[in-house]
């Protein structure tokens, strides 16, 4: 079995007796995500979504439905144990949750143990050691370093190495968890000495995450034709940014504070197998680009690494709710837009010795279309600022405003494949508080 596998939990055929899981735009039985969600007063536990339900995957094995090794590891309050599993294990898992969901001899038994999402919280699905985020968008590197560098857009490493920064952990949050907006360094143009108030060019990223599985030993690379098995699965990553505290502090260390005070993710972990439908071939690099080196080289990983989804992002404003205007859909386009796949960036995180462990977080960097209706960021749709988005309602934006909810969406489309959704990643910016001293 390899990780594009596609097998009996994927057939079109296969319906789940939870009803609202036929057609559901992001849940059917193909799907089988991982969270980690609450009712109230209860403690958070790990469950899978199912149409508008959530299988509560603890109740599961103390019913001893589950396999008995893998039954402990539902019991936390993360994934990050289960995200340990090797992907074998986690493929028999996935065939057992399809079979409890599909086969209607099981339906008496389970179906108590399901919960209706509306009346759930959903909660980080893992407790992040680590997160990185990294930069192959190659449309965005190259539209942002344009603004930055606009006689040199692409560094000269872009194309050798797959660029990434550490990013922070802490500040990870779940979709739902609103936004303050942050205060920092800026520097306008035309003054002598930056000045220290909110951002007033807050942007949000499109981006996907990738959840660390097994994981390596410090000093022990993944070498790239194992890195796939060391993905426990994919979600939606909204890497906040302030644009104008990144242009006056970035050099020569990289992001800090721009980005670090809040990133948000979809709570739902769609795991590898349920994108293998989804799998396509890594797009060819451009006429004259170099090839990757060949320890970021795999012939798998070039003819089935990238992921065929398509990505969106909505917006609304306070004024849009109020007045019950529909969300402006800011941009549309697919995830193959990356110049290294997953894959090539767990290689490469690791490829120094650097030890990945289970449920670490690493951001693809923004990912845009070559065409402005797929740029996933307001600094690309607005140019800079310079070319304002009319919103319904009269009202125009450059860069988010207080009261603005951005909402990320991925759809995986395949011929012959029942079509899946990651769910939302959603947040609304908050106004910017600071406890002025004196
Ligand atoms: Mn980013």
């Amino acid at each position: 079995m390899s990780w594009w596998s596609v097998d009996a939990t994927h057939d079109p055929e296969r319906a789940s007796w939870v009803e609202s899981a036929q057609g559901h735009g992001d849940f059917p039985v193909q799907n089988l995500p991982f969270g980690i969600f609450s009712i109230e007063g209860g403690h958070p536990r790990a469950g899978v979504a199912i149409g508008d339900k959530i299988l509560d995957l603890f109740a599961c094995a103390s019913a001893e439905l589950l396999l008995a090794d893998v039954a402990p590891l539902c019991a936390g309050e993360t994934l990050n144990a289960l995200m340990a599993l090797p992907g074998e294990a986690r493929r028999a898992l996935r065939h057992r949750l399809s079979d409890l969901l599909s086969d209607p001899a099981h339906r008496a038994r389970v179906e108590p143990m399901l919960l209706d999402a509306a009346d759930c919280v959903m909660h980080l699905p893992a407790r992040i050691g680590d997160y990185s985020d990294f930069y192959v968008g190659i449309h965005h590197a190259n539209n942002i370093g344009r603004q930055f560098r606009p006689d040199n857009p692409l560094l000269p490493n872009y194309k050798y190495v797959p660029i990434g920064y550490h990013g922070r952990a802490s500040s990870v949050r779940p979709s739902g968890e609103p936004l303050v907006r942050p205060w920092g360094q800026r520097k306008p143009p035309e003054a002598d000495a930056p000045v220290f108030g909110p951002s007033a060019r807050l942007d949000y990223e499109l981006e996907l995450g990738v959840w660390v599985g097994p994981g390596n030993d410090l000093g022990t690379p993944i070498p790239i034709g194992a890195a796939a098995e060391h993905i426990a699965g994919f979600c939606l990553l909204n890497d906040w940014s302030a644009r104008d505290f990144q242009a006056w502090e970035y050099q020569p260390l990289g992001p800090f504070l721009a980005k670090n005070f809040q990133s948000t993710v979809s709570p739902w972990v769609v795991t590898p197998e349920a994108l293998a439908p989804f799998r396509i071939a890594q797009p060819a690099r451009p006429q004259g680009d170099p090839a990757p080196l060949p320890y970021l080289h795999d012939g798998d990983d070039q003819a089935h690494g990238a992921l065929g989804l398509v990505l969106e992002v909505d917006l609304t404003s306070a004024a849009m709710r109020a007045a019950g205007h529909a969300p402006l859909r800011l941009s549309r386009g697919p995830a193959s837009n990356m110049y290294w796949t997953v894959q090539q960036i767990v290689t490469h995180h690791a490829s120094n010795g650097c030890n990945l462990q289970p449920g670490d977080l690493l951001g693809t960097g923004t990912i845009s279309a070559p065409e402005r209706e797929g740029y996933g960021s307001l600094m690309e749709l607005s140019s800079g600022g310079r070319d304002p988005i009319a919103l319904p309602g009269g009202e125009v934006r450059t860069f988010l405003e207080d009261g603005d909810e951005v909402t990320l969406r991925a759809r995986g489309e395949a011929a012959g494949a029942v079509p899946i959704g990651f769910g939302a990643c959603q947040a609304r910016v908050l106004a910017a508080r600071w406890a002025e001293s004196g």
